[in-house]
C-alpha cells in the first residue's frame, strides 16, 4: 500500500512539474513553472524573462530542460524559476537545425503584454471581479436561443450610443447597453473575435484603427484593444470577465467567435515558432494550403491541433464562463475534431459554425465540417445560406435580389429554412438554391438569418438589389425578412444594429473600414422607432410561443404544414396542441410581392397578431376564413 501511495505521489509530482500544453505557465508566489512542447528535433528551448511587455533587455535567460513526452509523443520542456515572478513578462525561443528561430509568447499564453508579443506572469485569481465565484450561465435551452452578433467597436463607439466605455468590453457592463439588449429581447450575445488578434496596434489606440479581428495571434487571451489598458496584462482579462458577469446577471449568454482555422501569418505565428509546419496543412507540392482564404489553414485533423482547439475552448468555458462558440470557417476543420470538441464541452455550451471554407483545403472534402455534413455532427449547428440568400439574393452578387424583391422561385429554399433544414415531406429539395437535401437532424442545428457582419448589411443589400426602393418599402421588406427569420424553427440570429436600421454606406466588406462605416448610429432609434418596436415585438412573439421554436424535428414534421406556395409567397400552418403553446392553430404568411394577395384557410374566425408591419400578441382585430388577404411586402400571422 505504502509503495502504491509513493508511486502515485511520484506520478503527481511529475504531472505538476510538467505543465500541459494548454498551461505553459503555472504561477505561485514561491516559484513559476514554464513549459512547452516542441518537435522531436528541437535542440534547445530558451526562456527569457523581462520587466516589460515590450522593449528592454531580458532580466534572466533560462534553458528549459527536456522531460519526457506528451501523449502525442512530443518532447516536453520545462523549468521552475524560483521567486515571485508576478508582473514579469517572458518569451520562448526554440532551436532547430543549429539556430534559434526567434522569440514568441508561446503556444498557449494566458496573459500577454501589449500587442501580444510576450507572455505575462499573472495570478489569475486577481483578475476575478467581485462575485465571480457566484457567476452563473443563464439556463437557456438551444431551442430558445436568440443570437445577437456584435462587434465591440460598432456597438459603442459612436457618441450617439451614450456609452462611456467606447469600443471596450466594459461598454457591455453599462446599464444603457444592457437595457437596450433586454428591451430587444435577445438572450445571447455573439461577439466577433475577442481573443488577441494582430491587426490593431494596441500601443496606438488613439489611431482608432478598426478591424473585425479575424487575424488570430494568441487564442487564449482577450484582445487588448478592447481593454482600457493593453499594457497591463490583467486589464483585458479582468474587464472581459466583468463583461461576462454583467451579461450573465442580465440573463444573456456570451458566445465567442473562434478562428482556429488560420493564423494571422505563418512565420510570425506562435505555432510556427515553436513547432515549424506542425500546425499547418500543406499541398502535395509542399506549398501551404489556403482553405481559409487568409494565406494558410491549420490542420485540425492532427492530434496536436485537435488537442489545442479542445483545450482552448475548455479554457474559455472554465476561466471566462463562456456559453458557446461560433466556429469561423468550420468547413476548414475536420468532422472528427468538431465532434471531439462537442464531446469535450458540457451539453449547455452551444456550438455552431460556418459550414463552408474560403478555398479548397488539403484534406478530403467529405471529412470536413461542411453544412451538408451537419447531420454527422449532432449538437453542432451551421448557418443557413439557403434561407439567407433566398430572401435577399446570392452572396456572389450584391445587385441581385430574390424573394424580398417579389421574385418567384425562392419559395422552397425559404420553406426549408422555416422547417429548420430538417427533412420535411413538403419541401421540394430539387428547387432549393444550394442544398439538394435536408442537412440537419434537429432544427437547433440550423442558424436562421438574413444578414451578418459579412457582405452587405440588410439595409444596404435591399438598396443595392432593389433599384429605386423607397424608405417605406425598405422598412417593410426589412421587417418581412426578419419575420421569416424569427418565426423559423432554426435558431434565429441577427446582426447588431439591424434593430436600428443600420447601414454601412453600401460597403460590402467592412473588415477594416473606419468607424464612420461600421458604427451603429443610435439616433436611428428615434428616427425609425417603428423598426425597433417591430423587432422587439417579433422577438417577444417568438419567445412567448413554443410553436415558433419547437426544437424537435419530429414535432416540426407533425405540426408544421405548408400551404400551397404562390410566386413570392410562402404560407404555413402550425397545428394546435403543442405543449406549452397557448394558441391553437397558427398561420403565418410571408408575402414578398408588391401586390395584396389572398390565401385560403379553413372557415372560421381568427385573431390577427401581425399585419401590415404591426405586431400585437393581444390581437390586431379578427379576420374570417376561408379567404384572407395579405398586404403587400409584409407578413400576416393569425391564430384561432
Ligand atoms: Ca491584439
Amino acid at each position: 500500500m505504502k509503495t502504491l501511495v509513493r508511486a502515485l505521489a511520484a506520478v503527481m509530482t511529475m504531472l505538476l512539474s510538467l505543465p500541459a500544453q494548454a498551461q505553459e505557465v503555472s504561477y505561485t508566489a514561491q516559484s513559476t513553472t514554464f513549459g512547452t512542447i516542441t518537435l522531436a528535433k528541437a535542440q534547445a528551448v530558451k526562456l527569457r524573462l523581462y520587466d516589460d511587455g515590450v522593449g528592454g533587455k531580458p532580466v534572466k535567460t533560462i534553458a528549459l530542460k527536456k522531460q519526457g513526452v506528451d501523449k502525442n509523443g512530443y518532447p516536453q520542456w520545462s523549468a521552475v524559476v524560483k521567486g515571485d515572478l508576478k508582473g514579469k513578462f517572458y518569451t520562448l525561443d526554440v532551436k532547430y537545425d543549429g539556430k534559434f528561430g526567434g522569440e514568441c509568447a508561446g503556444l498557449s499564453a494566458r496573459a500577454v503584454g501589449v500587442n501580444g508579443r510576450r507572455g505575462a506572469v499573472v495570478d489569475m485569481a486577481e483578475t476575478n471581479p467581485q462575485g465571480w465565484d457566484q457567476d452563473q450561465s443563464p439556463t437557456i435551452d438551444a431551442r430558445d436561443l436568440v443570437l445577437y452578433e456584435m462587434h465591440h467597436r460598432d456597438f459603442s463607439i459612436d457618441p450617439s450610443s451614450g456609452l462611456k466605455n467606447k469600443g471596450k468590453f466594459l461598454a457591455l457592463t453599462e446599464p444603457r447597453a444592457i437595457a437596450h439588449l433586454k428591451a430587444l429581447g435577445i438572450n445571447a450575445v455573439h461577439m466577433l473575435p475577442s481573443f488577441d488578434y494582430a491587426s490593431v496596434d494596441e500601443s496606438r489606440l488613439e489611431d482608432n484603427k478598426y478591424n473585425w479581428g479575424y487575424d488570430p495571434l494568441n487564442y487564449n487571451v482577450p484582445e487588448g484593444g478592447y481593454s482600457t489598458n493593453p499594457a497591463d496584462p490583467k486589464s483585458r482579462i479582468s474587464e472581459f470577465k466583468q463583461m461576462v458577469q454583467a451579461l450573465h446577471k442580465a440573463g444573456i449568454k456570451v458566445i465567442l467567435d473562434v478562428v482556429y482555422n488560420h493564423t494571422f501569418n505563418i512565420d510570425g505565428s506562435n505555432f510556427q515558432h515553436i513547432m515549424p509546419d506542425e500546425f499547418f496543412r500543406k499541398n502535395q507540392d509542399g506549398t501551404y494550403s489556403n482553405g481559409s482564404g487568409c494565406g494558410n489553414e491549420t490542420a485540425s485533423d492532427r492530434p496536436v491541433m485537435r488537442d489545442y482547439m479542445i483545450e482552448s475552448v475548455k479554457y474559455w468555458v472554465e476561466e471566462y464562463h463562456i456559453d458557446g462558440f461560433r466556429f469561423d470557417l468550420m468547413g476548414v476543420h475536420d468532422i472528427a475534431t468538431m465532434n471531439a470538441i462537442r464531446a469535450a464541452l458540457p451539453p449547455h455550451i452551444y456550438i455552431y459554425g460556418e459550414g463552408w471554407s474560403a478555398g479548397s483545403c488539403a484534406y478530403p472534402a467529405d471529412e470536413l465540417g461542411m453544412k451538408a455534413a451537419i447531420y454527422k455532427m449532432p449538437g453542432i449547428a451551421a448557418f443557413s445560406d439557403d434561407i439567407r440568400d433566398a430572401l435577399r439574393g446570392p452572396f456572389s452578387d450584391d445587385h441581385q435580389a430574390a424573394f424580398l424583391a417579389g421574385l418567384p422561385g425562392h419559395e422552397e429554399s425559404i420553406k426549408m429554412g422555416i422547417a429548420g433544414a430538417i427533412k420535411h415531406s413538403q419541401v421540394d429539395y430539387s428547387k432549393v438554391n444550394y442544398s439538394t437535401k435536408p442537412w440537419a437532424l434537429q432544427p437547433t442545428q440550423m442558424i436562421s438569418y438574413v444578414s451578418c457582419h459579412d457582405d452587405m448589411c440588410l439595409v444596404d443589400r435591399l438598396k443595392s438589389s432593389i433599384p429605386g426602393i423607397t424608405t417605406d418599402e425598405l422598412i417593410r421588406l426589412d421587417l418581412l425578412a426578419q419575420t421569416a427569420v424569427f418565426t423559423s424553427q432554426g435558431v434565429p440570429f441577427m446582426l447588431s444594429g439591424e434593430e436600428m436600421l443600420r447601414d454601412k454606406k453600401g460597403m460590402h466588406n467592412s473588415f477594416e473600414s473606419p468607424d464612420s462605416i461600421n458604427h451603429l448610429d443610435w439616433t436611428n432609434l428615434e428616427k425609425y422607432p417603428q423598426v425597433f418596436n417591430y423587432y422587439s415585438k417579433l422577438i417577444a412573439l417568438r419567445n412567448n410561443h413554443r410553436a415558433f421554436h419547437m426544437g424537435d424535428a419530429d414535432m416540426v414534421r407533425n405540426k408544421l404544414e405548408f400551404l400551397p406556395t404562390q410566386d413570392a409567397l410562402v404560407a404555413y400552418h402550425i397545428k394546435s396542441s403543442i405543449p406549452g403553446e397557448p394558441w391553437n392553430d397558427i398561420y403565418v404568411v410571408l408575402n414578398g410581392s408588391k401586390r395584396v394577395r389572398t390565401v385560403n384557410v379553413p372557415q372560421g374566425s381568427y385573431t390577427v397578431v401581425c399585419r401590415n408591419i404591426a405586431i400585437d400578441e393581444n390581437g390586431l382585430g379578427t379576420i374570417e376564413g376561408p379567404t384572407v388577404t395579405v398586404p403587400a411586402q409584409s407578413a400576416l400571422i393569425f391564430h384561432n
